[in-house]
């Protein structure tokens, strides 16, 4: 890829996304998280809301994490509300957020995409970020499936030094807006050129390294059914003899179901009731 074809396409195009307003590594953070698995439109009034009430690591590190819960409310995979809350706190512990893959890796939760994320968006470092999206496009320029070292590997060769906040924000735009899962338009496409798959023959981006699969079911999963106990927990502690009403499922099942919760942290029990942490 050349940098200065997709610079000149990508700039002027930027979405204006808030997070992408700040280089506050905190906010940064935040928002990579969240992007995860929630849709944009989703993710920026939480994001907001979540940068209002916690500005700060420190701010975040202070509140209990059943607030933070609550506040994640909408989004889904708590998970990661669990993740950004010992996140914060480790930082605090830290005297500052790490600037080295290393040691945003060491965070909880932080994984190579996000740890990359932070590096190339917040510190403006030399990193090349692979997401769905980018992941796709780099599948799709070499014409074949990729092995999640080859996509690295291509992300890192192409990225321009000295450019890495625009080089990914533009490649993840155009994976977002023009390089769509599905009907890539590719005659708009400032890659067309060098592009080996083009939109020609069987598409190489299912099943490459870093191409997210479409979410698996919501209706009926477990997922929704922790999601249920949540939502309720947030507006109060629930007794342990409603859980299964509260889930939708049959009693056993909702007991195993919120064992796990408890036993990630994400609810306790306290007597006849189980609440947020
Ligand atoms: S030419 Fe088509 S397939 Fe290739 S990167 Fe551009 S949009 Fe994607």
């Amino acid at each position: 890829m050349l940098a200065g074809d997709l610079l000149a396409w990508g700039l002027p195009r930027l979405r204006d996304l808030p997070w992408r307003r700040t280089r506050d590594p905190w906010a940064v953070l935040v928002s990579e998280v969240m992007l995860q698995q929630t849709q944009v439109p989703r993710v920026i009034p939480k994001w907001q809301a979540f940068m209002a009430a916690y500005p700060a690591t420190a701010d975040c590190a202070a509140a209990p994490l059943g607030d933070v819960l609550r506040l994640w409310q909408g989004l889904g995979y708590p998970r990661r509300a669990r993740n950004l809350h010992a996140a914060a706190a480790q930082v605090e512990a830290l005297g500052g957020f790490p600037t080295t893959l290393d040691g945003l890796l060491a965070l909880p939760g932080v994984g190579q995409y996000t740890a990359r994320a932070v590096l190339a968006f917040a510190f403006e470092a030399d990193a090349a970020v692979v997401d769905t999206n980018i992941a796709r496009v780099h599948a799709r320029v070499a014409g074949r499936r990729l092995t999640s070292g080859e996509v690295q590997r291509a992300a890192d060769a192409a990225l321009p030094r000295g450019q890495a906040w625009a080089w990914n924000q533009c490649l993840m735009d155009l994976g977002a807006t023009v390089c769509r899962p599905q009907a890539p338009q590719c005659a708009e496409c400032p890659l067309l050129a060098r592009c080996a798959w083009h939109g020609q023959g069987e598409d190489p981006a299912p099943g490459s390294a870093g191409v997210s699969r479409p979410q698996a079911r919501f209706d009926g999963s477990d997922r929704q059914a922790r999601g249920r106990l949540l939502k309720a927990l947030a507006a109060g502690p629930v007794p342990k003899a409603e859980i299964a009403a509260v889930m939708a499922r049959p009693a056993a099942n909702a007991a195993a179901l919120a064992d796990a919760l408890m036993a990630e942290g994400l609810c306790v029990a306290e007597g006849d009731r189980v609440r947020l942490p």
